[in-house]
């Protein structure tokens, strides 16, 4: 019997069962069930991997006395109560930067997908409509107006895909020092004009107290009839799947692409899963072999180098300050 545990909320990966599961108790727990994880939160729980739904906050923490530190194997960590963990001194891992390049890319099919008009076309073949090709017309990437929201990482990988598709490319970011980003061709504009001006908007920001419902029934409003709009982000960020059905229906948008849901797993029974012009995933975005390896040997790294009392790399800490010591005098 291993006297110490690492617990996983979500499915534990081969990387992480082959580096740690020699020396410690392994365990996973249903990536949504808050039940679960708390019957397995013990005394003898020093680490917990954070890849669901579930929150990881004050409750779970006060039963895991012996707690090291949290990871979360990805960006987003707004399942981690960080005020909690940084008061209690444990350093939250993440892994930035590890899966841009797969959330960019999906963000990129998204595109192609609601302005080629790939998955209604699939559909029509299947109903013998052939003759149809003559009637309508797919839309060209190239002199659309996108507009990214959320200028990190993501948002900049995006850019730098579209830049053969010769768009005009609005940004929304108001943490950043747009002067740094001169040469990537972006216009950075104020929300409501992004919203008013672009014909595709993607969402890439973080799931903050501002963020939450960013795009409501008001703003929803201000973008441009016929738009596209993308979600990889996070699924809070739009207020509900019936706002986005509702503006599919009234032509507000043309098409949605969505990788993330206000509520994980969805309920698919909602009319938005079966209308024709959503297109709908899983959060599944950054799930490619070269994003998730580099998610796990970024994690373990770090793991690693805690548990052994060496200096993590700060870049993939979320609250660094707990590495610092405190300030005399
Ligand atoms: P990042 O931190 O590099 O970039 C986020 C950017 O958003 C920052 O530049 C920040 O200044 C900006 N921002 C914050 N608040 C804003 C606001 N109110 N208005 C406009 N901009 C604002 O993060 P990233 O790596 O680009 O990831 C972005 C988000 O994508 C993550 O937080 C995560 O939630 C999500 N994500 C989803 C998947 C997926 O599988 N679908 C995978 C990775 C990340």
């Amino acid at each position: 019997m291993k006297e110490k545990k690492i617990l996983c909320i979500g499915p534990l990966a081969k990387q992480v069962v082959d580096e740690f599961g020699a020396d410690f108790e392994l365990v996973e727990v249903d990536e949504s069930s808050r039940s679960e994880a708390l019957a397995e939160t013990d005394e003898s729980v020093v680490l917990i991997i954070a890849r669901g739904s579930v929150v990881v906050d004050q409750e779970l923490m006060d039963k895991a006395p012996n707690l090291s530190m949290i990871a979360r194997s990805g960006v987003g960590y707004d399942t981690v109560n960080i005020e909690e963990a940084s008061e209690r001194g444990l350093p939250v891992v993440y892994t930035p930067g590890a899966m841009s390049r797969a959330v960019a890319e999906h963000t990129l099919s998204f595109i192609l997908t609601s302005l080629k008009g790939l998955d209604s076309w699939k559909h029509r073949l299947q109903k013998g409509e052939w003759h149809l090709r003559y009637q309508s017309f797919g839309r060209d990437v190239r002199n659309t107006v996108v507009g990214i929201i959320g200028y990190g990482r993501i948002g900049r990988q995006v850019r730098s895909l579209l830049r053969e598709f010769e768009v005009k490319v609005l940004a929304n970011d108001p943490y950043i020092d747009h002067a740094e980003y001169a040469r990537d061709q972006v216009e950075f504009v104020s929300f409501d004009e992004l919203l008013s001006s672009s014909e595709i908007v993607s969402l890439h920001v973080p799931l903050t107290e501002e963020t939450r419902s960013m795009i409501n029934a008001e703003n929803i409003h201000k973008m441009k009839p016929g738009a596209v709009l993308i979600n990889t982000a996070r699924g809070a960020v739009v207020q509900s799947l019936d706002l986005l059905y509702e503006a599919l229906e009234n032509g507000r948008v043309a098409t949605v692409g969505i990788d993330v849901f206000p509520q994980e797993p969805p309920d698919t029974s909602h009319p938005l899963f079966d209308h024709p012009r959503a297109y709908l995933t899983p959060h599944v975005a950054a799930r490619t072999p070269a994003a998730q390896d580099a998610i796990q040997m970024t994690m373990i790294g770090e793991i690693r180098r805690i548990f052994a009392g060496e200096a993590p790399n700060l870049e993939n800490i979320v609250n660094p300050e707990v590495f610092r010591p405190p300030r005399s005098g």
